[in-house]
């Protein structure tokens, strides 16, 4: 009789069992999936500027005694080292923001700071296009968090609206504190005017290397990483990036995160016994 029921009270939490071990091993297989198909893209990614750049300095060698060719073809290898530089240097800050823990040494990072970097990274470009970057709200705001991921993901955020907009068009970023169930957090939406994406793209953007238009983004200097740093950057902060879309109209990507002093008092408020 014992042995029976007991066997009758192992049997469903067996199959239970065999389940959760059964839904581990999809999602191991998923995330080795997933990480076979990052090492694929990142091969791939490194050997066209790598293949270009071995192309390019032969060309150079035969063309030895035109010395108006040689330029030309050192002006290109240059922006394929460009190009595999940026590349390098976008993969070492994914892996940054997906490993370090930022909040271990966060801080009050002002707003105000961060927009003007964020600016400053792009004025050149924005500058060549004749594109207006104007800021607002930003004065008195700060976020509870890592100063170098916060910088790099409204970097990008700027970065990209100057990027795919059209030229004499406007950029604008508006800052607010704005209430919250958890806390207040600081909303910081980024607006340009240009191609916009549509709404089969907006839920892919965020993957690492998806492009809308692969060749668009290459001749930019475009990755394919920048928006998956933004969404790992918002999320390990304990906020989110989303994003509005109309094609051909704009977009507007909003980063929300922990205001300072409300993160602050929240952690103080943990750490205290009762
Ligand atoms: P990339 O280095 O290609 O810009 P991102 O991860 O930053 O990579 O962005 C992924 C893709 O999302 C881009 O290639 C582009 O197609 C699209 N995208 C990002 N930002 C914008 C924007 N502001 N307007 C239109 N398309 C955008």
């Amino acid at each position: 009789g014992e042995a029976l029921a007991v066997s009758a009270r192992v049997a469903p939490l067996g199959s239970r069992l065999v389940l959760l071990l059964v839904e581990d091993l999809t999602e191991a297989r998923r995330i080795e999936a997933v990480r076979r198909d990052f090492v694929a893209n990142v091969s791939h990614e490194l050997k066209t500027p790598v293949g270009a750049l071995s192309l390019l300095s032969e060309a150079v060698m035969d063309a030895s005694d035109d010395p108006e060719a040689v330029e030309r073809f050192a002006g290109r290898m240059q922006i394929e080292a460009t190009r595999l530089t940026n590349l390098v240097q976008e993969l070492i800050d994914l892996s940054r923001v997906q490993n370090d823990d930022p909040l271990e040494d966060a801080e009050p990072v002002r707003v105000d700071e961060l927009v003007a970097e964020a600016i400053d990274r792009c004025r050149h470009q924005a500058g060549t296009k004749q594109i207006t970057m104007a800021a607002g709200g930003t004065a008195d705001l700060s976020i509870w968090g890592n100063r170098g991921q916060l910088a790099a993901a409204l970097g990008n955020l700027v970065e990209n609206a100057v990027n795919y907009s059209p030229a004499r068009t406007r950029v604008g970023i508006a800052a607010r504190r704005v209430t919250a169930p958890g806390g207040d957090l600081i909303e910081i939406a980024v607006t340009d005017q240009g191609i916009g994406i549509s709404e089969k793209d907006r839920e892919r953007v965020f993957e690492r290397f998806y492009r809308v238009d692969p060749a668009r983004s290459r001749q930019t200097g475009g990755t394919g990483l920048g928006l998956a740093i933004v969404k790992h950057v918002a999320a390990s902060h304990g906020g989110e990036v989303t994003v509005w879309s109309s094609e051909g109209q704009g977009s507007t990507f909003t980063l929300r995160l922990p205001e300072a002093a409300a993160a602050r008092d929240r952690g103080i408020d943990h750490d205290m016994p009762g």
